[in-house]
């Protein structure tokens, strides 16, 4: 077999039924998408939960419905213990860091009233995410939901609540 001049690895053969005809997938991502995103988190090799081996896995194996959800159905996930972090469309960097359930359900939950800011145009999503970053007393390059951990979600909220009360009367 000859090599690639370029850096892209070879979709193992597991997976290769699993890639769309746009032929993007996390061993072969988009590399406008990969540019595109800001403060990219590491690749995990190891779990941040129980240490366990980390691989990656699509929707289909992971939900029992089968089932996949948004546009880039991939996910790194543990094997030891099933906590995972989903990636950045296109590309095959994650969206944080590995979480188990109750966690991803807290990143969900702290990011609607948050989303709710920007999208009704209460102020500027950059601006959103520098005032968050300023009440955690975090950088902003930090202030990233799929980084939070469970405090930091809940305090999240709470901000992001309040800013729609306070906005809404003002
Ligand atoms: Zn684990």
């Amino acid at each position: 077999m000859s090599t690639q001049p370029n850096q892209l690895a070879p979709v193992p053969e597991a997976f290769r039924h699993l890639v769309p005809k746009h032929g993007k997938s996390p061993w072969q991502p988009s590399r406008t998408a990969t540019a595109r995103v800001p403060d990219p988190a590491p690749v995990p090799d190891t779990c941040p939960v129980c240490s366990g081996p980390v691989v990656i896995a699509h929707h289909t194996q992971i939900y029992r419905s089968g089932q996949t959800y948004g546009e880039w159905p991939w996910a790194y996930r543990c094997t030891d213990c099933d906590a995972m972090v989903g990636m950045h469309p296109f590309t095959s960097i994650p969206l944080g860091t590995l979480a188990g359930a109750e966690l991803r359900r807290l990143r969900t939950d702290c990011k609607q009233p948050f989303n709710l800011l920007w999208k009704h145009h209460r102020m500027s999503r950059i601006d959103a995410y520098q005032a968050l970053a300023d009440h955690l007393g975090i950088p902003k390059a930090e202030c990233h939901f799929g980084l939070f951990d469970a405090d930091q979600c809940r305090a999240a909220r709470a901000w992001a609540v309040q800013q729609l009360r306070t906005t809404a009367t003002a």
